[in-house]
C-alpha cells in the first residue's frame, strides 16, 4: 500500500492532522488500533476538553456541531471564550492550579468519534483495529511500516512519503531506540535541561506517568429521575473529582477515573505492547470499584458497566526533538509582539503544570513559576535524526515540566493541525527534509497570528488573568 502521508494513531493529534489533510488531495492513511477514532479523549473516556487555544477547525467542526444537539457543555456558558485560555489561579499552598470548571468543554465521546469518522473517512483511508508493528528507515527517512489487522492477524506493509506519529511516540521510538538520547520516559534528570524545577535525583519513571484506566458505571435502579440517590457531583456535564457524566445517557451513566496508581513496572516501557498493563488495570478496576461502591455515598445504586478501550497515559515516551520545550519556555507569554520568525511557534499552549506523580520535581522551585500562554516551536515536532517523520502527540519534544503543560487534548489537536500542513508542503514540493518547509507558511496556514490576537482581545489583561503584567 502506497500513501503520500501516513498518520499513525487516531488520537487528538491525528484528528488535527486529519482535518488539515482531508481536502488536500493527497493520499492519506490513518492507522488506529482501537475501534473508534479519538484515542484518549474518546476511547480512553476522558470526555473533557481543558481550556487551551484550539486549531481553526475546532469551533465550527466540533463545538458548533455538538452544542445544538445538547451533547456538549461549556461550564459557565457566558464565559465561552475562557475556553481558549486556562484560568490559572494561585492556590493556598502557593502553587498554581487551573480553573477547569470555568472553561472546560464536556462532550459526548461516541458521537464525537462518529463525527470524526464521518468527516474524514470519505477522503482519508482510515484503518481501525489495525496496529503498528515495526518501521524501517534508511538515512533518517522512514520508508515503510508494518501493521497488523487485529482481527485477522494479517500483516501488511504500508509505504508513505511522510509519516506523522500520533501514537504516543511508538513509531519514533521504534526507529530511534537509544534510550536517553532519542527518547525519555517519565522524569528527566536535572542535567538534561538544567531546570530549576527538577531535583538532582531523577524521579522514578514508574511513578511519574500517572496512568488512569477509566470505567463506566450504570445507575441500577428503576427510577433514574430520583436525583437524591446520585453521588454528590455538581451540575450537568461537570467533570470533577474524577467523576464524569457519560452523554450516552446523562441520567444513568457515570465515568469514573479511579486514579488507580497502577503499579507500573519500568520494564514495561521498553515494549510497545501496553496490553499487559491494560489487562492488569482491568483486574485492579474491579477491586477498586468494589471499594468505591462500598464507600462513596450514592454509589450503592450503581453497578459496573464497561471498561475504557484504552489506558489513559498522561506521559509515556517523549521524543528527543530539535527543540525541546522546557520550563523557561512556559513562562514567556506569546503576544503579537513576539517575533514568530525567531520562536517558530505553530501553536499556543496555556495549561498549568499538571503533574500526576511528582517524582523528580522540586516543588519549592515549581511554586516560583507562573505559567503563561506560550508558543510551541515547530522544532519540538521534529525528532532529531529523522527527516520525514513528525511527532504530533503527547510524546512531542518537551521536558517533563513542559510536557505537563502541553499535553492536553486541544493543544494536541493544534499541533496535529500544524503537522498536517507540514506534511502537505513536504509532499507537494518533493522535499527531502521536513526542516526545509518554510515555517512562515505553516504559521500563516494555522493562523497563529489570529490566535494571538484573539487571546490579546479576549483573555490577556482580563480580571481572571492573574498573571497579567502589562
Ligand atoms: C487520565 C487522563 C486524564 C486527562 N484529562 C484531560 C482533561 O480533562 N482534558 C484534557 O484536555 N486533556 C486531558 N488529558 C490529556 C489528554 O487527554 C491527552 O494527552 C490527549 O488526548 C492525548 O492525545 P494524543 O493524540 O497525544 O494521544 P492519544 O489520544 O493517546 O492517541 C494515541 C492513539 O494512538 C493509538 N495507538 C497507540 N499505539 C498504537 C499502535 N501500536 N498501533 C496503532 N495505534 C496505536 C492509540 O490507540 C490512540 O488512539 C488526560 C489524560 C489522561 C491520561
Amino acid at each position: 500500500m502506497e500513501y503520500d502521508v501516513c498518520i499513525l494513531g487516531g488520537g487528538a493529534g491525528a484528528i488535527g492532522a486529519g482535518y488539515t489533510l482531508k481536502d488536500s488531495g493527497l493520499k492519506v492513511a490513518i492507522i488506529e488500533q482501537n475501534e473508534i477514532l479519538g484515542g484518549t479523549h474518546t476511547a480512553g473516556m476522558v470526555t473533557n476538553f481543558c481550556p487551551s487555544p484550539e486549531p481553526q477547525f475546532f469551533k465550527s467542526q466540533i463545538y458548533d456541531y455538538l452544542q445544538p444537539l445538547n451533547k456538549c457543555t461549556v461550564i459557565n456558558e457566558e464565559d465561552w471564550w475562557k475556553t481558549n485560555m486556562c484560568y490559572v489561579r494561585p492556590s493556598t499552598d502557593g502553587t498554581f492550579s487551573a480553573d477547569t470548571l470555568s472553561g472546560a468543554i464536556h462532550f459526548d465521546r461516541l458521537l464525537l468519534a462518529d463525527k470524526y469518522y464521518n468527516d474524514l473517512s470519505s477522503n482519508l483511508s482510515i484503518k481501525l483495529k489495525t496496529k503498528f508493528i515495526s518501521a524501517s528507515s534508511v538515512n533518517g527517512k522512514c520508508e515503510s511500516i508494518i501493521v497488523e489487522d487485529i482481527e485477522t492477524e494479517n500483516r501488511f506493509t504500508l509505504r508513505a512519503k511522510f509519516f506523522i506519529d500520533c501514537s504516543g511516540g511508538i513509531l519514533c521510538k521504534n526507529i530511534n531506540s537509544i534510550k536517553g538520547e532519542d527518547y525519555f520516559v517519565g522524569s528527566d534528570n536535572k542535567e538534561l535541561y538544567n531546570e530549576s524545577c527538577y531535583d538532582d535525583i531523577t524521579g522514578d519513571e514508574a511513578l511519574i506517568n500517572g496512568m488512569d484506566f477509566h470505567y463506566r458505571i450504570l445507575l441500577d435502579v428503576l427510577n433514574p429521575e430520583d436525583t437524591s440517590i446520585y453521588p454528590d457531583v455538581p451540575g450537568t456535564g461537570v467533570a470533577t473529582n474524577g467523576i464524569y457524566y457519560d452523554y450516552t445517557d446523562t441520567t444513568k451513566y457515570r465515568i469514573v477515573s479511579p486514579d488507580l496508581g497502577v503499579n507500573i513496572n519500568k520494564a514495561l516501557f521498553s515494549t510497545t505492547d501496553l496490553s499487559i498493563i491494560y489487562n492488569n488495570s482491568k483486574n485492579n478496576v474491579l477491586s477498586s470499584w468494589k471499594i468505591e461502591k462500598a464507600t462513596t455515598p450514592g454509589y450503592t445504586n450503581f453497578r459496573f458497566d464497561s471498561y475504557a478501550d484504552m489506558l489513559g497515559i498522561r506521559e509515556g515516551w517523549r521524543i528527543k526533538c530539535d527543540n525541546m520545550i522546557t520550563q523557561d519556555d512556559t513562562i514567556v507569554r506569546i503576544t503579537s509582539l513576539t517575533d514568530l520568525a525567531i520562536t517558530k511557534a505553530i501553536a499556543v499552549a496555556s495549561w498549568f503544570y499538571d503533574f500526576h506523580g511528582e517524582a523528580g520535581v522540586n516543588k519549592t522551585e515549581l511554586k516560583k513559576l507562573r505559567i503563561l500562554p506560550f508558543g510551541i516551536p515547530i522544532g519540538s515536532l521534529f525528532p532529531e535524526k529523522l527527516k520525514n517523520v513528525m511527532i504530533a502527540c503527547r510524546a512531542l519534544g518537551a521536558s517533563h515540566i513542559a510536557s505537563s503543560a502541553t499535553r492536553i487534548t486541544k493543544t494536541m489537536m493544534a499541533i496535529g493541525y500544524a503537522a498536517g500542513f507540514v506534511a502537505e508542503d513536504y509532499v507537494n514540493n518533493d522535499r527531502t527534509d521536513m526542516r526545509d518547509v518554510p515555517v512562515a507558511t505553516i504559521q500563516t496556514k494555522v493562523g497563529i497570528a489570529d490566535t494571538i490576537s484573539y487571546l490579546e482581545d479576549n483573555c490577556y489583561g482580563k480580571s481572571y488573568d492573574t498573571t497579567w503584567t502589562p
